[in-house]
């Protein structure tokens, strides 16, 4: 079942075409930059530090978008904030509601051609009992060409923002009432982690997140303090296809899990169905994440499987995974393929994934077999593509070829 809602009203939609002067935005900014923005339009030097604090609480713990809710802070300088920044979201193009409960946004961001619309890219909400996670994209499209993955089919368009980036997780709450109740600013107090829906990040959306590292980690930064959104690292899960001398900075700088889209035991195959792996074969992988910071029991590492029929399923390969991660704190994740069309795999036989699962469980690895959520939205992992880019590359092609 699917819900279509039109969001041409949004303020955001408002600007990018043409309605409202252009102005900065705040959402992604750290309180350095916030300190330094409020400076610039005349804000006193004593004052900067407890305004900063004010606008920072005021984004990240109330979740509101617009300067007058501010009521701690006095008109005049409400009208100043509103006269030179925004707090923006990103466009929502179309949210669709699956009958599992799976959310899943359409998104427009800003456009660098003037004119033509904006790139696209895709939010997915997944409530389970015990949990929400919230799967973010990092890149429009993609550079990598992993044969089995639909984003890897869509020419990488560019990088997120780390305002983007950030911008996925407050517009979600938006949408399904993730803040506190509540404006008064004596109020400004987290949303209590249990009353939370929204309790986990992973970036496994579009794009390949090491390779737009700096706005990655800057998002993450924002994400993960303690005195904004404040979601734990151990519930923020960065996945990559093994970008290897990215690997370490992850632990050290961000702190996050880290999963790891392995899919196949020997270079020859992963060198196909991840083609990244002939820049950083296995071996060079498995030793940055045997030496990844941080890494223990309470917090390992997870190794993403994809079951592709009579490609990568055999009970010889379960075996050899297992030999391989011995020695590493590691999760194993085996994931039913996700079919999109004409892709050139199927998913293996429920039979098989299960013995295959059943020699992952033996070795000691809890490896629940996920059933994919958000079937009717197609909202499942790599099938995250969205269908305006596609009919609109020839138009944007044109454009940015007569623009070079
Ligand atoms: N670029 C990063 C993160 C995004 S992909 C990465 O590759 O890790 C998130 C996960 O979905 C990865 O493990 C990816 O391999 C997996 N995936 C991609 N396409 C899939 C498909 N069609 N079916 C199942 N899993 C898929
Ligand atoms: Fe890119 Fe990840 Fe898809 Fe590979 S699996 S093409 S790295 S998004």
């Amino acid at each position: 079942m699917t819900t279509l809602i039109d969001f041409k009203d949004q303020p955001a939609f408002k600007a990018q075409n043409g309605c409202e002067q252009a102005k900065l935005d705040l959402v992604g900014m750290d309180k350095p930059a916030i300190k330094a923005a409020l400076s610039t339009i005349g804000v006193a030097e004593k004052q900067l530090n407890m305004r900063a604090n004010q606008i920072w609480q005021w984004i990240y713990v109330k979740g509101i978008t617009d300067f007058d809710k501010m009521t701690n802070v006095s008109k005049e300088l409400r009208v100043k904030f509103s006269e030179y920044f925004t707090i923006n979201r990103p466009e929502i193009v179309e949210e669709q509601i699956s009958v599992d409960g799976t959310r899943k946004w359409l998104l427009r961001l800003p456009s660098d051609i003037a004119g033509i619309a904006g790139p696209e890219i895709e939010t997915v909400y997944i409530p389970e009992t015990d949990r929400g996670t919230l799967c973010i994209s990092s890149q429009v499209g993609c550079t990598l060409t992993c044969t089995f993955c639909h984003t890897g089919t869509q020419r990488l368009v560019r990088n997120l923002t780390a305002s983007e980036i950030v911008g996925q997780i407050l517009l979600a709450r938006d949408r399904i009432g993730d803040w506190p109740e509540g404006t008064r600013p004596n109020d400004a107090h987290l949303l209590p982690s249990g009353e939370r829906m929204i309790t986990n990040v992973v970036l496994m959306g579009m794009g390949e997140p090491l390779y737009n590292y700096d706005n990655v980690r800057d998002a993450m930064h924002i994400v993960t303090d303690g005195d904004g959104i404040a979601l734990s690292k151990r519930r923020v899960t960065l996945s990559t296809s093994g970008v290897v001398p990215m690997i370490e900075n992850v632990g050290a700088e961000m702190g996050v899990n880290l999963a790891i889209s392995l899919h196949a035991v020997r270079d020859d195959l992963r060198d196909i169905l991840v083609p990244i792996n002939k820049k950083f074969p296995i071996s060079e992988l498995m030793e940055a994440c045997r030496t990844y910071p941080g890494l223990s029991n309470a917090r390992r590492i997870t190794w993403e499987y994809v079951m592709l029929k009579g490609v990568n399923d055999s009970l010889a390969e379960a075996r050899e995974l297992v030999r391989m991660l011995k020695g590493i704190p590691s999760k194993i994740n085996l994931i039913p393929f996700n079919p999109w069309p004409n892709s050139p795999y199927e998913c293996s036989d429920w039979e098989q994934i299960e013995k295959f699962a059943d020699i992952v469980n033996k070795a000691g690895y809890a490896s629940p077999v996920r059933t994919p959520r958000g079937r009717d939205i197609f909202a499942a992992c790599g099938q995250l593509k969205s269908a305006s880019q596609r009919m609109k590359k020839s138009e944007r092609d044109k454009l940015l070829e007569a623009n070079h």
